[in-house]
């Protein structure tokens, strides 16, 4: 093939791209670079020398999607840990699977904060004094370097074991790329968080310069689960200092609107290409309407809903299960609270221009005129009922 004419195969993924970024960390001669778009999601951007292997599609999970998962087992589960499960999102199921993988020697990767708290990427953790940061979710697209495919890559090679923590695509783009290197996966635990979708990284930063010059001074710490409240009505906690600046429960703050109404979401994750067909070996979740099922093991820190996918989740749930509390449940109990688990969400209907907007590089105060994301009197209604059936249930 002539020069000129080779192009990355990759190019064929288009709008559909998910940002995995595993097209760039398998291309053996690194000619595709990771680059922002207008609202800061990550696209593949091919630079020069492509040799044409196809290694990209083949490691893309919207090119090459992976078998069904299989739910071998379903349960739900909370740690006895309460000062762990206070420091999570949910029951706390990824910090006591990390933590185990820590005390055998090896190494977690999971999505943090920067120093700034403007972006989220993930990073890679040996110690339990570190594991806090990459516990707990953090609402905004989170960036997978080549310096994470390649650390996995070489903690498997040299025998660790290693627990990689993500969304589906990031958990199926890890599971191609080390296939294409032909990795041998024995260490490998792969820990897929159930995802409705990932927000703009460019309207998050934006948003927290926004709140920073509220509080005047700059934020560095958020808490998108802060159990103050309640585990049902978590808030966002923002911190100067180790202090609590701000904190709203998540349907008064205007970011979390945009992205519960899923306004503010990459374009693929309206039609997910990984979603139950991404190799993970466990699901975790937040076990939503648990409280309908089973409202005896619901408190305020919350509750995890685990699909384990393989025989190596089964066995890794096992090992820490001394540390649950935890019981049987199945998909079709999980389903209704957490339609996410099998399906893409439906967008905000306006998701287009609002991003339109967010990309125009359009100040916080202006979009929060013009899209309120206030919830409609249905949503109102449904909420006081859902929380008037709580009080009841006590
Ligand atoms: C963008 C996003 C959307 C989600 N949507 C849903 C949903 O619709 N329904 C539901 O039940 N659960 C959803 N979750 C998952 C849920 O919030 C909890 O992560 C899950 O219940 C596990 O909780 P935990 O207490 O076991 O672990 P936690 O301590 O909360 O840790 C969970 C893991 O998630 C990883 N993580 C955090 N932020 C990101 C990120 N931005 N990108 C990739 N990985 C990340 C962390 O590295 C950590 O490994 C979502 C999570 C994210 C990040």
């Amino acid at each position: 093939m002539d020069e000129r004419t080779k192009s990355p195969s990759i190019s064929g993924v288009g709008d559909r791209c998910c940002g995995c970024g595993s097209c760039a960390a398998v291309c053996p001669v690194s000619c595709l670079r990771m680059k922002p778009d207008s609202c800061g999601f990550v696209h593949p951007s091919y630079e020069s020398g492509c040799i044409g292997c196809g290694k990209c599609a083949k490691a893309c999970p919207v090119l090459t999607v992976g078998k069904q998962d299989r739910a071998l087992s379903v349960t739900w589960a909370k740690t006895k840990d309460d000062g762990l499960r206070d420091r999570s999102s949910s029951g706390a199921v990824f910090g006591l699977l990390a933590k185990q993988v820590l005390d055998e020697g090896g190494a977690a990767y999971g999505a943090a904060f920067s120093g700034d708290c403007s972006a989220v990427k993930h990073v890679r953790v040996d110690s339990k004094d570190e594991l806090d940061v990459v516990m707990r979710s953090k609402y905004v697209q989170s960036y997978v370097g080549v310096d994470v495919y390649e650390g996995v890559e070489g903690d498997l090679d040299s025998g660790k074991q290693v627990l990689f923590a993500g969304t589906a695509c990031q958990n199926a783009g890890i599971r191609n790329y080390l296939s294409l290197k032909k990795v041998p996966m024995a260490n490998l635990l792969l820990v897929e968080v159930i995802c409705h979708g990932v927000p703009s990284p460019k309207l998050w930063s934006g948003w927290l310069d926004y709140v920073s010059s509220g509080v005047g001074s700059e934020v560095d710490e958020v808490n998108f689960r802060s159990k103050s409240t309640d585990w049902l009505t978590y808030s966002v906690a923002y911190f100067v200092a180790t202090e609590k600046v701000r904190s709203d429960e998540n349907s008064r703050d205007w970011y979390m609107r945009a992205f519960l109404q899923n306004a503010s979401l990459r374009g693929s994750c309206l039609n997910c290409p990984a979603k139950r067909c991404c190799g993970s070996d466990l699901t975790l979740g937040d076990f939503w309407g648990v409280q309908e099922i089973h409202p005896e093991i619901v408190d305020r820190l919350g509750v995890s809903a685990v699909i384990c996918n393989t025989e190596k989740g089964v066995a890794a749930l096992d090992a820490v299960c001394g540390s649950l509390e935890m019981g049987p449940s199945s998909i079709e109990e999980v389903v209704p609270g957490n339609p996410s688990l099998i399906r893409s969400v439906k967008p905000y209907v306006r998701r287009e221009e609002f991003l339109t907007d967010v990309a125009s590089g359009m100040a916080i105060e202006d979009l929060m005129r013009k899209w309120t994301f206030e919830p409609s009197l249905k949503q109102k209604v449904r909420g006081k009922l859902s929380g008037l059936k709580r009080r009841l249930l006590g």
